[in-house]
Order: structure tokens, then C-alpha cells, then sequence
């Protein structure tokens, strides 16, 4: 699966899930932009990993919350290096809690972020997509916005939004050949995972068929594939990667 020419934008592409996938594009042969908010040293060590690869990446600072920030950054990019050819939101927080104390700000820092922080970054680079005739755009969703989880009812409520929004464009765009898929992990390898207790680490795990927790690299595949030129007819779909957690 080759990349060659293309240039891609990692939203929350310094850490986690998103440098892998960011690692796995560049190797293909794509301009890679590694997006971040706050901890400006991963989105170097990202870089600089992928250059130690043979590839090519960037970092690119905003808030995918913030539209104009968005709106702002991307234009740059684009007047400096041309179009996005491929999107993967992939920045996500959680803020959790049960319902019952959960605050206001829990809930819109988490929809800001992770549903509005998609729509931010998909009518930033759709507008070039669709004149090129050519883009792809993959959502990091998941598990949880399809099965539900107690103490999560703002994270369950954006990713499951990520699943219309990921239909609703697909259906806009496809007679332009732009793709738009979610891919949803389960329970994953990273910081975001790491600070989950060891009696809930072992509840979730027996909820897993495959007996395990995934890695970053699971994910990436996924997202290279749907990247691809071989995912040409592939719209509007969601990849489950959880090990059978949710089927
Ligand atoms: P991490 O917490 O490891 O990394 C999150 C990344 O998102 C960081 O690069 C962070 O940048 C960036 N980020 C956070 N907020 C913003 C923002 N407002 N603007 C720009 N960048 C931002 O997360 P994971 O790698 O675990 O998760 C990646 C995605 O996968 C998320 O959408 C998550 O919801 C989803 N997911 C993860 C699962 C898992 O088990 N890990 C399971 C299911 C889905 P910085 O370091 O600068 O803050």
C-alpha cells in the first residue's frame, strides 16, 4: 500500500494510537503532519521517529476544538504544501464519570474535543478533497459509542455522534471519491488505557473473546487500509478493532 506523494493530517498524532498511525503512513510514503495541543516534545519524538524511518513529518500546534484555530492552521499548511489528501481524527480525551456527578464542563470538554473537534477538522480540508476528486477521511470512534459504558455517557455520546457524522459526509462526498470511515478500537495500549485500575483491566479482559488487550499497531492497520487505494469502494463503514469485544 503505497502512499507516495500524498499528504496526510494526524489530529492527536504525537502519542497513543495516533503516532503509530502516523508512523505507519509515513513509512508508506506520505507527508505526514502530527497534530497536538499541549505536549510539544511527543510531537517531536513522533518526528523524529518517522525521519529516523526514511519519512517525511511535520508537526502542526492547534486545538481541534477551537474552529478558527483549526480553520487557521490548515489553510497554512495548505498554502505552504497543498491539499490534504488524507484526514484521521483520531484526538480524543475522556473526562469520565457517572451521570449523576458529572459536570457541565465534563461533558462539553469531551463533545468539544472529540465529536465538534471532527467536524472542525472535516470542513477544513473537504472543500480540497472534493475538488481533487481524490480524499480520505478515517474517525477514530469507538467500542463504547456502539455498546455504551457506564461512566462514560459523554464519551458513548460523541463517538456515537462520530458514527452519523461519519455517514451523513460519506453520503456528501462519494460521488467526489472521497471516502469517509470510522474505525473503532476497543480497549487499546496507551495512556489513555494505563490509567485504568488492575481489577477493571481484569473485568474488561474477560469481556474480551480474544483474552487481550490490543496495541496501537492493531488500530493502524486498520487506518492504513481504509488510506488505501484498495478501500476505493469502502464508504460510510465503521472497522471494529476490539478482539471481539463487541460484535
Ligand atoms: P492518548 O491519550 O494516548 O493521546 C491523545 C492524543 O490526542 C494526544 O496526541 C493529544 O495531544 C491529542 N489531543 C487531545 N486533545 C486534543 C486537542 N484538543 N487538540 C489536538 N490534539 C489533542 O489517546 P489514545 O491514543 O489512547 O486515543 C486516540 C484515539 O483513540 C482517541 O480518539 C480515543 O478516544 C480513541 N480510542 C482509544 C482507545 C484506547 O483504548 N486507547 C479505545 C477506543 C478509542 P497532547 O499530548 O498534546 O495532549
Amino acid at each position: 500500500m503505497s502512499q507516495q506523494d500524498k499528504i496526510a493530517l494526524v489530529t492527536g498524532g504525537s502519542r497513543g494510537i495516533g503516532r503509530t498511525v502516523a508512523l505507519k503512513l509515513a513509512v508508506q510514503g506520505a507527508r505526514v503532519y502530527v497534530n497536538f495541543v499541549s505536549r510539544s516534545e511527543a510531537a517531536e519524538e513522533t518526528v523524529a521517529m518517522i525521519e529516523k524511518l526514511g519519512g517525511q513529518g511535520e508537526i502542526i500546534k492547534f486545538d481541534v476544538a477551537d474552529y478558527s484555530a483549526t480553520q487557521e492552521a490548515v489553510k497554512d499548511l495548505v498554502s505552504n504544501d497543498g491539499p490534504v489528501d488524507i484526514l484521521v481524527n483520531n484526538a480524543g480525551i475522556t473526562r469520565d464519570n457517572l451521570i449523576a456527578r458529572m459536570k457541565e464542563d465534563e461533558w462539553d470538554q469531551v463533545m468539544d474535543t472529540n465529536l465538534k473537534g471532527t467536524f472542525n477538522c472535516c470542513k477544513a480540508v473537504i472543500k480540497q478533497m472534493m475538488k481533487k476528486r481524490w480524499g480520505r477521511i478515517i474517525n477514530i470512534s469507538s467500542v463504547v459509542g456502539f455498546s455504551g459504558n457506564s461512566g462514560q455517557v459523554n464519551y458513548s455520546a460523541a463517538k456515537a455522534g462520530m458514527s452519523g457524522l461519519t455517514k451523513s459526509l460519506a453520503r456528501e462526498f462519494a460521488s467526489r471519491k472521497v471516502t469517509v470511515n470510522c474505525v473503532a478500537p476497543g480497549y487499546i495500549i496507551t495512556e489513555m488505557t494505563e490509567a485504568i485500575s488492575d481489577d477493571a483491566k481484569q473485568k474488561m479482559l474477560s469481556e474480551i473473546p480474544m483474552g487481550t488487550l490490543g496495541v496501537p499497531e492493531d488500530v493502524a492497520a486498520a487506518v492504513a487500509f481504509l488510506a488505501s487505494d484498495e478501500a476505493n469502494y469502502i464508504t460510510g463503514q465503521t472497522i471494529h478493532v476490539n478482539g471481539g469485544m463487541y460484535m
